[in-house]
């Protein structure tokens, strides 16, 4: 077996596993492998061995690659999540190639998508994120802003609104992990009593994965676990 087919088992079964000892149902956590940086062939290695939904980071990468992996493969149905930062300027392609968005922070991102997603496809799916651990320099709304942005986003005929994301800051105490996590739910469960039909809480990455479902992550996004280190230091 390759070294992503097997990678790949073994976050499948981490995530069953802490799904049952926290009494969740396992369905109810989505894997989505984050191949950015990493080559076409990774993508088809994993889809072959049963993975559907893969994220990305940088849109002319992604848009590359999502384009390579059709003309390949045409016969793999594959979802592909936008998973990095957003520039306003830059929408356009992605809003064209993507089923997902997860890092909407700002009504104008929202507008941009939904005014650019072509005819004929279903709205984009977006979640908001939030800047949970309240560092001035990270993107992500204020909590405290959660419930406008979700009104206003709401507006947009193109784009759908399915729930909340968010990066924490590296945290190596293991108690204290559990802290921005439990703070998104929070933040979902609010979002819920206010009448949006949000189902995502996209949180949880190879190195806090765990706590992540503990607190109910319902898509975790998992690159380095999966598909080893990358290999831009910055990346
Ligand atoms: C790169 C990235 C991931 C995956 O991180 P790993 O630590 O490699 O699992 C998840 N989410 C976002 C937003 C990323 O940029």
């Amino acid at each position: 077996m390759s070294s992503i087919i097997d990678s790949l088992k073994r976050v499948q079964q981490q995530i069953v596993q802490t799904a049952v000892q926290c009494e969740r149902n396992p369905d109810s956590i989505q894997l989505l492998a984050v191949s950015k940086t990493k080559p076409v062939n990774a993508v088809i290695e994993a889809a072959d061995a049963g993975q559907r939904a893969f994220g990305e980071n940088y849109g002319q990468e992604g848009v590359e690659k999502i384009r390579a992996v059709r003309s390949l493969r045409p016969d793999l149905k594959l979802e592909w999540h936008f998973i990095g930062p957003v520039q306003s300027n830059k929408t356009r392609p992605i809003a064209e190639n993507f089923d997902w968005v997860h890092a909407v922070d700002r009504e104008r991102i929202a507008k941009r998508l939904s005014d650019q997603r072509p005819e004929g496809m279903k709205p984009i799916n977006i979640c908001l994120q939030v800047n949970i651990s309240g560092e001035a320099s990270k993107s992500g709304v204020a909590p405290e802003e959660v419930l406008s942005l979700a009104k206003a986003v709401s507006e947009y005929p193109n784009v759908k609104l399915r729930g909340l994301m968010a990066i924490p800051e590296p945290e190596m105490d293991p108690v204290k992990q559990h802290e921005p996590f439990k703070a998104m739910k929070a933040l979902f469960n609010l979002l819920k009593e206010n009448g949006f039909g949000v189902d995502t809480l996209s949180m949880g990455m190879s190195a806090d994965m765990v706590p992540a479902i503990q607190e109910g992550a319902t898509i975790v996004r998992i690159g380095t676990a999966i598909f080893g280190v990358r290999d831009y230091a910055n990346r």
